[in-house]
């Protein structure tokens, strides 16, 4: 043995020692039938470090814990030795009395086939998709193939994609083979012919055809007419599945590297996809391909076509493009509306770091709904007008005057390129981290171009959206969406966040660390977490919980006599330590209340920093 190979050895022996001794493997389950938990929080108070059960209900956490808080929704929080734990497993009590309305909810099978990472979609790791689709507006028919490259994870002889329904499957292909397969609502499950070797990269050719169903809060796949009566077809499936209109991995959990989109449309129509336009080309029939080509991972519900009568004109900030197509005739109006997208940009990148889809470029697309966060190529349907005109309530959106100022719409769509493109959540039960973080960004916008007072006036304006009749993560694997207090409870949380720090210095270097180090990767609230405590060093374990796990703010009891004021916190999360600033005796102070009772006795004119802090406060 030569030294160098002897000191490999030594290298392999002591890292396979070391991966060996690193974890300790947990199942959790509940007392109800035995279930296992997803997303069950088991937290390290020690090193101040929080892990997440999958969806098998199991966990793998750093050896040398002696103690762990298990937390998970409608169960009894735990607190264990290590030791004390037999067979790996812990069985935690399902108290029915935590059970609330979203619990309540009953997720359709076709939710829940959509939203489980199912054995035949984790076995398996996406490539890229090379989607050709042709779209008759006349017939409103489209059809198309999508060719998908993947990499086993595992030896299988099964896939499991997702295409809606009511379109026809024409053959799936393998090696120019049709493969056999089955369907089960949206589901489509594969078959090879025999087991795929775990590592080898494989393709399928996927051919479809059909009258793809409008959908959704956005319609998903809409055939309109413009103004002039032209053709508009568009695209926007976030909630209700890419898989309305293409076949695909219909997951967040797992992205193409690329992705390849060649749109056949009548030639007097142009599309535009995500990415570059490569290439266009005249075909015989009267049509012509535009192919856009994206280099960078993406979401499937970012996938978008947008077919019309569509005009471009563009400008660059440093190294990055900015493309806008619009409808001929809006030309005029859109030249002036989207000179905000310069100083947002600017904004952003000050921010929360370059701008994550560099060699995809930034674009703006006229569409007929408000719109859509779709990756490099950002829809918008706001009117060219300033505030946010979705056609219901007022356009001053936030209600304090702040909103008027700029066009929601181009603010909040392009914040998505940062959270929720760049940053993905693996699972909707952890959308705040999209919404929650992009609502805050358009708070960082007014702060950053209009001062800090507008930024705190035009978030609290949001107090009024928010509902708080359930907890902003909401249930896993079930493709269910969480309340709309991801946003704007979302966006109050994170500025609570800012006001604990008490640092502003610190605290925007950590956000942009925190965008930075996540770029164009998934993340969970755990990672969240972890991160904030790391990075700000503090225990924000029980904020997080009070915040995201319930429905309920935490409420500040408040007692006065005389001059003394006596405080505690009411919450559901036991022994509640978030600081706050008061203002007392004409001056601002921090105090630590706790679940139990403390005082302050120059207590004149005691009010709580409510635009900082987004609490309840009940005065006794
Ligand atoms: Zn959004």
């Amino acid at each position: 043995m030569k030294l160098s190979t002897f000191l490999l050895f030594i290298l392999i022996c002591v890292s396979s020692i070391n991966s060996y001794a690193k974890n300790i493997e947990l199942t959790i389950v509940s007392s109800d039938g035995q279930q296992v938990i997803e997303g069950a929080v088991v937290y390290d108070k020690k090193a101040r470090k929080a892990y997440r059960t999958d969806i098998e209900g199991k966990v793998s956490i750093d050896s040398g814990i002696k103690l762990i808080q298990i937390k998970a929704k409608y169960h009894t929080p735990l607190q264990l030795n290590i030791a004390d734990i037999t067979k790996n497993k812990v069985v935690m009590t399902h108290d029915q009395s935590l059970l609330i309305a979203d619990q309540k909810l009953k997720h359709s099978k076709g939710h829940k086939l959509w939203g489980n990472y199912s054995e035949y979609r984790a076995n398996n790791d996406l490539i890229s998709y090379d989607l050709s689709i042709k779209v008759d507006p006349e017939k409103k028919y489209i059809s198309g193939n999508n060719k998908i490259r993947f990499k086993m994870l595992k030896a299988d002889d099964k896939i499991q994609l997702d295409l809606y329904q009511n379109l026809k499957i024409d053959k799936i292909l393998y090696h120019n083979k049709a493969l056999t397969y089955e369907r089960d609502l949206n589901t489509v499950y594969i078959n090879f012919p025999q087991n795929l070797t775990k590592g080898e990269i494989q393709e399928i050719d996927f051919h479809y055809s059909g009258y793809p169903k409008a959908t959704g809060r956005f319609g998903c796949f809409t055939f309109k007419k413009d103004s002039e009566g032209t053709d508009l077809i568009n695209t926007a499936c976030q909630g209700s599945g890419s898989m309305v209109w293409w076949p695909n991995k219909d997951q967040q959990v797992d992205e193409v590297e690329n992705m390849i989109m060649r749109v056949s449309v009548p030639s007097e129509l142009k599309d535009i996809s995500n990415g570059r336009l490569i290439e266009t080309n005249v075909l015989h029939s009267g049509y012509t391909e535009y192919v856009w080509q994206t280099l960078n991972p993406i979401n499937n519900y970012s996938v978008s076509l947008n077919i019309g009568n569509y005009v471009h004109f563009g400008e660059k900030l440093g190294n990055l493009t900015l493309d806008y197509y619009v409808l001929e005739q809006d030309l005029d109006k859109a030249k002036k509306q989207f000179k905000q997208v310069k100083p947002m940009m600017l904004t952003y990148q000050k921010y929360f770091g370059e701008y994550p889809f560099i060699d995809d470029g930034y674009k703006l697309i006229q569409a007929p709904y408000t719109g859509m966060e779709h990756q490099s190529a950002v829809t918008y349907g706001n009117g060219f007008k300033n505030g946010y005109n979705s056609g219901k309530g007022s356009p001053d959106w936030t209600g304090v005057g702040i909103s008027l100022k700029f066009d929601f719409i181009i603010i909040h769509e392009t914040g998505h390129e940062w959270f929720g493109n760049s940053l993905t959540s693996y699972d909707f039960s952890d959308s705040w981290i999209h919404e929650g973080w992009c609502t805050y960004a358009e708070s960082v916008y007014v702060e950053d171009q209009f001062g800090y007072e507008d930024a705190i006036k035009y978030l609290n304006g949001y107090k009024s959206k928010v509902e708080n009749k359930y907890p902003m993560i909401g249930q896993p694997s079930v493709a269910h969406w969480p309340t709309s207090d991801i946003y704007f409870k979302g966006t109050l949380f994170i500025n609570t966040l800012r006001h604990i720090v008490n640092d502003d210095e610190k605290w925007w270097v950590g956000v942009k660390t925190f965008t930075t180090e996540f770029k164009k990767s998934h993340l969970y609230t755990v990672d969240v977490l972890n991160f904030f405590n790391r990075y700000f060093d503090y225990d924000f374990e029980k904020i997080f919980d009070q915040y995201l796990y319930f429905n309920e703010l935490p409420t500040l009891i408040i007692s006065k006599s005389g001059d003394t004021v006596k405080y505690r916190w009411q919450s559901n999360v036991e022994e509640f330590d978030m600081p706050i600033d008061v203002n007392a005796n004409g001056r601002k102070i921090r105090i630590y209340p706790s679940n139990d009772w403390q005082m302050i006795e120059n207590g004149n004119d005691f009010s709580v920093a409510d635009k900082s802090f987004y609490i309840n406060t009940v005065f006794m």
